[in-house]
């Protein structure tokens, strides 16, 4: 949607209570307290009462907008910003275009947008068929944790307690080593180690409906051979490319990303900044990627 038509149809909080509410009700209301589908709306109040036993229900209520008083059509632009824009805005330029003066204001929403994103594609896409799968290793800071002091496991290289963390990735391809093919659907898991347990949880929960994978020979891959098609391949430098050219196109994609953002990733957060990135790459062909999110604007939290 261009920017034109977006803020016509959407500049005001009043237009954008209306189409939240619209949503809501699209999607069939019941009451918390008693199950009731009968519902009337105070529009007064942005809330809706109960026929049955009166309890009512705010508009923000079980939303990705719930405990958060910023407007709601400054929910809405940021969400436009955030589906809209091809790689990445930063907080600063998100400021600026909300006009909101709290600089962790926008963080906040940024975040919270992100996990929605990530529910929002564990909810639609799932890979299937013949995959491309390999780690990555993405610069991010560990949060100080409680009784942990900072010199231990400290950073061989590098500042303060910046460190690589392992990332998998997986990539929809029908690629071999004579030919590219096509790429379909992405998946990028943050994980604390490329390790057998942690690569036979991502096999039988993303990986249910994939057939055939192919990787190199990193033996924490070997279980996947268990349950799928494993096709491996011991490979160095520009064979890895050739071997897995998608997944490598992915993984140079969210790097050149990541190392855009002008402020270092936290490790608590780089899963939702990995849900960003793989929601705009599966609705790359999607005209309309503001909508399919705010779809799920009531399931905002899912894993
Ligand atoms: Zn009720």
């Amino acid at each position: 949607m261009d920017a034109q038509s977006f803020f016509q149809q959407f500049g005001t909080e009043e237009q954008c209570v209306a189409h939240l509410k619209a949503l809501r009700e699209s999607k069939g209301l019941r009451c918390k307290k008693c199950n009731s589908e009968r519902q009337s709306w105070l529009s007064t109040r942005l809330q809706w009462e109960c026929m049955a036993c009166k309890f009512r229900t705010g508009i923000r209520s079980g939303t990705l907008f719930q405990h958060s008083h910023v407007p709601i059509h400054k929910w809405y632009h940021a969400i436009y910003f955030m589906t809209e824009t091809k790689k990445s805005i930063s907080s600063l330029e998100l400021q600026r275009k909300l006009g909101m003066t709290r600089i962790a204001t926008v963080w906040y929403l940024q975040q919270r947008i992100r996990i929605m994103m990530g529910g929002a594609d564990n909810q639609a896409v799932r890979l299937s068929g013949e995959i491309e799968l390999d780690d990555a290793f993405i610069t991010a800071v560990n949060p100080k944790s409680k009784g942990k002091k900072d010199n231990e496991d400290p950073p061989k290289r590098g500042r303060g307690s910046q460190r690589k963390h392992p990332v998998v990735v997986m990539v929809e391809s029908e690629s071999n080593n004579s030919n590219k093919g096509k790429c379909g659907n992405l998946k990028m898991i943050a994980t604390e180690s490329i390790n057998t347990p942690a690569i036979n949880e991502i096999r039988n929960t993303v990986l249910k409906n994939v057939h055939t994978a192919r990787t190199d020979a990193h033996p924490a891959y070997r279980q996947l051979g268990n349950r799928l098609n494993h096709i491996f391949q011991v490979t160095e430098g520009e064979q890895a490319g050739k071997l897995l050219p998608w997944v490598h196109i992915a993984i140079s994609n969210i790097k050149r990303l990541l190392n855009g953002i002008n402020h270092f990733i936290s490790a608590r957060y780089l899963q939702y900044y990995l849900d960003e990135f793989v929601f705009k790459f599966n609705n790359r062909f999607s005209s309309s990627k503001f909508d399919n999110l705010l779809g799920h604007v009531t399931k905002p939290i899912l894993y």
